[in-house]
């Protein structure tokens, strides 16, 4: 193994206070290698992975198949960009497309565009009826979309947008109040965009009935019903979409983070009936669809499929949420509530725990979770965990929640 020396991780750890732009609160330590859900610095510690690179790494760290894949794909072709077909992009839209129920796919490289590429996909649907005022969109109260200025226009969390205005043509409701969508809903709504369940907004899956009477009030007024599974999807919740619990079909469904197994990756899916509405010309990407990227999620899902990881995800869920339900109940005093779906949990600590700091002890005691919704610890491990390894992050959870 690589025995570093202490002081590379210290070096390191300079460059990044003297440099890194300082938009984010890393620890300090330096990851450098991982296999399965576990990882380590360059000095040799180990961390239990029950975060995933916020539900990006689906098959885990160092997984063969994936490792090989992308191996043997850089050694035949990375990049040759949209004006060409490439292999593995072709194979992967016809997996996608078999496993999603959507006829098109779009591709690019991140969450935030897929939720772009939607956003402009509903408008152009549109503006090419002649409906050219329809370009509003009714988002949620705790929604998270992403980070550019589209996507941002839809979230709906004043710390993410605060500061970057304006940001117009957007109404929020509250998430899971069919009737405020109802009211907000004129001639210019182009669509509905929802999170099956609220991810960055606290693990929030949307109550019973939600997501059909969305596609009810859409179809009523002529509007788009768009999905953003960027973190629900790719079977985390125990289905390959978590829209299909409740046996809803969007029109267009964005997805990226755990599709391309850590590869940077993002898809926009949508049904025959758009796919006139962005023509040659109208939108593009240089790297979407590479063959690199495309190798790697074709590989996930292949492997998602052939090791079973989504009902996989249905049985480990079902042990991690009895164990965080148990763990709500034992520390009533420290936690309000735990919920979730599938792989994506969340324990949901009293606005008097200071969450951050429960886990930065956690890390601290080797385990790797990350905070959504402000107080909740989150749970969206690799699909490959063991439940044993979901134990000893609950049990450690558990002794801290003790010792507080
Ligand atoms: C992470 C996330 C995004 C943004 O994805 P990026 O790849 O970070 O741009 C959008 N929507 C949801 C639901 C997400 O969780």
């Amino acid at each position: 193994m690589w025995p570093a020396m202490s002081s590379d991780q210290t070096l390191l750890l300079e460059a990044a206070r003297g440099h890194l732009y300082p938009n984010y609160r890393q620890p300090p330590f330096v990851l450098s290698r991982g296999r399965g859900v576990e990882l380590w610095d360059l000095e040799g510690r180990r961390y239990l992975d029950l975060c995933a690179g916020i539900a990006v790494s689906t098959l885990g760290h160092g997984h063969p198949r994936l490792t090989q894949a992308i191996a043997e794909q850089a050694g035949k072709l990375i990049h040759v960009s949209n004006y060409f077909f490439n292999e593995p992009n072709l194979r992967l839209v016809q997996a996608l497309c078999r496993l999603s129920g959507f006829d098109r796919v779009f591709f690019c490289n991140s969450g935030t565009e897929a939720i772009e590429a939607m956003l402009k996909l509903a408008r152009r649907h549109f503006f090419d009826r002649g409906e050219r005022e329809r370009y509003h969109v009714v988002a949620f109260h705790n929604s998270f979309h992403g980070r550019t200025l589209g996507s941002l226009a839809v979230t709906g969390q004043a710390k993410y947008r605060d500061g970057f205005g304006p940001l117009s043509g957007v109404r929020h409701v509250p998430f899971g109040d069919a009737g405020a969508v109802e009211r907000a809903m004129t001639a210019q709504v182009a669509a509905i965009l929802v999170e099956p369940i609220q991810g960055e907004g606290g693990v929030t899956p949307a109550p019973p009935g939600f997501l059909p009477a969305l596609r009810q009030i859409a179809d009523r007024h002529g509007a788009l019903l768009l999905a953003d599974e960027v973190q629900s999807g790719i079977g985390r919740t125990g289905r390959f979409l978590a829209f299909e619990h409740e046996g809803v079909h969007a029109d267009a469904t964005a997805l990226a983070k755990g599709l391309g197994g850590g590869v940077p990756i993002g898809a926009l899916l949508c049904r025959e009936a758009l796919a006139g509405a962005l023509p040659p010309g109208s939108h593009g990407s240089t790297f979407g669809g590479n063959p690199l990227a495309s190798a790697a999620a074709l590989t996930v899902l292949e492997v998602l499929e052939s090791e079973g990881l989504v009902e996989r995800a249905v049985r480990l869920g079902r042990h991690l949420a009895g164990r965080l339900g148990a763990l709500a109940d034992e520390h009533a005093r420290h936690v309000a509530t735990a919920r979730g779906m599938g792989l994506l949990q969340v324990v949901v600590l009293r606005d008097h725990v200071d969450a951050r700091s429960v886990l930065e002890k956690l890390r601290e005691s080797g385990v790797l979770l990350t905070l959504a919704g402000g107080q909740g610890v989150r749970f969206s491990p690799p699909l490959v965990v063991e439940q044993a390894d979901l134990d000893e992050g609950v049990d450690r959870l558990d002794a801290l929640l003790k010792g507080l």
